[in-house]
């Protein structure tokens, strides 16, 4: 269970058509997995990029994570998609569901092929019941609302009991209400599981809610502190 995440001289850019973008500025950053951090900026600030880089989707261009101190990304591809598997949690915007498949099943996806502890089924109607949708279990995704979808997203993200949330504005398509009910469902996990999270918002009054706010700006971080509320 990884409690610490550490970037050094991050940096990434994207070449195409003769162009080069630096999505991500020699940034250097330390998540401790008790916070709960909301990071803020404009579109295209860099956010998603660091976001996929902390969660081994993409690798830097330069500089290096550590995981509590081991530098994961130089490992095998198997060992980091493992890696992945055992301690990271994804959510989006857009939900990602597969529409032909129930809550449950798209709970059950990232297990399918891992062997675990624990019986599949149980932890996928657990995490489900987790959410406040013990009754939708067997809901395709086109038959729940925006809210319960990012829900089912949450539930399978958390299935595999991950040590870090990694959340890229999952309130972005949420009409404000249903976006305070799935921060307080984050706010929720973290403190039940003790997962850290990485909250990416437009929402400066959800966003003044985290631990720790950091504001990016043109790929790099211009403002690290300490939230006012708790
Ligand atoms: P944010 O999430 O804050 O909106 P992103 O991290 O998505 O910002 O993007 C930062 C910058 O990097 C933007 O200029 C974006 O166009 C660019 N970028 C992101 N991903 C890619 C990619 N795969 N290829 C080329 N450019 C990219
Ligand atoms: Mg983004």
């Amino acid at each position: 269970m990884i409690k610490n995440i550490t970037c050094k001289e991050l940096e990434k850019s994207f070449v195409g058509d003769g162009t080069k973008t630096i999505a991500l500025k020699s940034t250097n950053l330390s998540f401790q997995k008790g916070e709960f951090t909301a990071i803020i900026g404009p579109s295209g600030s860099g956010k998603s990029t660091l976001l996929s880089l902390i969660g081994t989707l993409d690798g830097p261009t330069k500089g290096h994570i550590t995981y509590d101190g081991q530098e994961v990304l130089k490992q095998k591809k198997n060992h980091v998609a493992d890696f992945r598997f055992q301690e990271i949690g994804f959510i989006f915007q857009q939900f990602q569901l597969l529409p032909t498949l129930t809550s449950l099943e798209n709970v059950l996806t990232p297990l399918f092929s891992r062997k675990v502890p624990y019986n599949k089924l149980h932890r996928a109607r657990e995490v489900l019941e987790q959410v406040g949708l013990g009754d939708k279990m067997n809901s395709l995704p086109s038959q729940l609302s925006g809210g319960q979808q990012q829900r089912v997203a949450i539930a399978r993200a958390i299935v595999h009991k991950p040590s870090w949330l990694l959340a890229d504005e999952p309130t972005g398509n949420l009409d404000t209400e249903t976006g305070e009910k799935i921060y307080e469902l984050l706010k929720n996990l973290h403190a039940q599981e003790g997962c850290g999270i990485l909250f990416v918002t437009h929402d400066p009054v959800l966003a003044s809610k985290a631990n720790r706010i950091i504001t990016m700006k043109d790929g790099m971080v211009i403002s690290d502190k300490v939230g006012s509320k708790q």
